[in-house]
């Protein structure tokens, strides 16, 4: 994550429907959330998605170096 792109991120408070909350940072001072990492052993599955996030970040990276190479 870059900073300095959002600044009006500040901490928020996070509250799910099973009464957990816990504090994020967001442009919104207050989200309401349906599962957290607490009720939804799901959650975990999302971790993964940031992954693949990652590697098309890597992925992406790693042409851009070839191009400079190339240059
Ligand atoms: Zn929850």
């Amino acid at each position: 994550m870059r900073e300095g792109i959002h600044p009006n991120y500040e901490e928020a408070q996070v509250t799910c429907v099973c009464g957990e909350s816990f504090k994020t940072k967001s442009t919104k001072k207050e989200i309401r959330v349906e599962v957290c990492s607490k009720c939804h052993p799901f959650y975990t599955g999302q971790r993964r998605d940031t992954i693949n996030a990652g590697g098309r970040i890597e992925r992406f990276l790693k042409k851009y170096d070839m191009k400079q190479e190339k240059k």
